[in-house]
């Protein structure tokens, strides 16, 4: 992929590239909406991602192109941009925009972009182009600026040029992925933790539902809102920050302060969901994928049932999973409505598995589900 970008660039810009990033997409493993409560989270790098070919160019312009997308702009350097349309560059000119308030770009830039994460499908290939053209940037120009601050720059431009009011965890997980591990992060202190994923006999498997997320963003955004309105019930009687600084048990003296139904729904996910993180780090820890495999399912049913961010097709893939012996835990991943579903699944079963499982998608929805394996990879880098 990457010699062949590296050719295509020169044909396109009549130069070499000066230098090649690769930022990986992400899957979280469990915690799921609960990144923008200040929950615990459980996501890791994907060996799916992005890549970027850059070089400065002499015209005072930046030159976007992306392999994935036909669009492409030319955009004169300015002191700040806004965005424009609904068009991907957006999202680099975004962190363009972002890096002027604090560093200096003297130069022009030609991008060229390459990704192979099923784009829009739930596995961050939004937060992948951002983290990587702000480390380019980053690093080509040697700007003194740590991986943390370029986490928390790409998570501002989605919020604030994109407009979707995500957390901050995809960001994260693309940045600080490590071969292997899953990260441990809490949302509210950014504390985090590598865990070792020793998966053993199992393969962790993505199946994309191919569904368009049409209503994805005003329904995420509207979730944010609701969540909100259940602190604000709440800190009428106690003082909290984030829905996710109560447990269970704590949230069950207090619960009665939330008088819509919807909304006590949506914050007894966010509570529920936060203290399986604890526990599926815990038996992670221990080796104990079992315990595992049986909180990703009850995570699911939560985003089913009280959190309402998943659809008739997500459920589809979850529980064919559920019913399968070969498949040892399985949930939807990422935002929901659409999107993709992962499953642990013993390796002995994977080839019976993906027949049937695409079987049943497509007697069921009317068309085709995809099935990849994904190896737990690194987070961005140069290469
Ligand atoms: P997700 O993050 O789940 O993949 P989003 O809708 O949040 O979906 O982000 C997808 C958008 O990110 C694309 O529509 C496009 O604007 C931008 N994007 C992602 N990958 C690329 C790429 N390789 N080239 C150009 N734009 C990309
Ligand atoms: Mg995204």
């Amino acid at each position: 992929m990457k010699t062949e970008l590296i050719r295509k660039f020169t044909d396109t810009y009549g130069q070499a590239p000066q230098a090649v990033f690769f930022c990986p997409g992400r899957v979280n493993l469990i915690g799921e909406h609960i990144d923008y409560n200040g929950g615990l989270v459980m996501p890791c790098a994907i060996t799916l991602g992005t890549l970027l070919c850059l070089a400065p160019n002499q015209e005072k312009v930046f030159r976007f192109k992306s392999l994935n997308f036909e669009e492409e702009a030319v955009i004169p350097m300015q002191e700040s941009y806004t965005k424009e349309g609904k068009d991907w560059y957006n999202y680099p000119l975004g962190v363009i925009n972002e890096l002027l308030k604090d560093y200096t770009i003297p130069v022009g830039f030609d991008f060229l972009y390459s990704g192979n994460i099923p784009i829009g499908s739930g596995l961050s290939s939004s937060a992948s182009i951002e983290v990587l053209t702000a480390y380019a940037l980053g690093s080509y120009l040697n700007l003194d600026i740590d991986k943390l601050s370029l986490v928390k720059l790409s998570k501002y431009v989605e919020n604030n040029f994109i407009g979707l009011n995500s957390g901050i965890m995809d960001q994260f997980a693309v940045a600080f992925g490590e071969k292997a591990k899953a990260m441990l992060l809490n949302c509210d202190t950014l504390d985090f933790k590598q865990v070792d994923c020793e998966i053993g006999d199992h393969e962790l498997i993505i199946i994309n539902t191919n569904k368009p997320r049409e209503l994805a963003e005003s329904k995420y955004n509207e979730r944010v809102a609701e969540c909100e309105a259940a602190l604000a019930a709440l800190n009428q009687e106690i003082h909290l920050n984030n829905l996710c600084e109560l447990n269970a048990e704590k949230f069950a003296l207090h619960s009665h302060l939330i008088t819509d139904e919807t909304v006590l729904k949506r914050a007894t996910h966010v509570i529920r969901e936060n203290d399986r993180v604890g526990l599926a780090a815990k038996a992670l820890n221990a080796g104990n994928l079992e315990e595992f495999g049986r909180l990703m399912f009850a995570s699911h049913d939560s985003l089913q049932n009280l959190y309402e961010v998943s659809g008739e097709e997500l459920d589809t893939l979850v529980a064919f999973c559920a019913n399968y012996a070969g498949v040892t835990g399985a949930r939807m991943t990422g935002a929901g409505f659409g999107g993709c579903a992962i499953a642990l699944v013993k390796k002995e079963s994977l080839e019976d598995f993906e027949l049937k499982i695409k079987a049943d998608y497509l007697q069921k929805i009317g068309y085709a589900c995809e099935v990849y394996k994904s190896e737990i990879g690194h987070g961005v880098s140069a290469i």
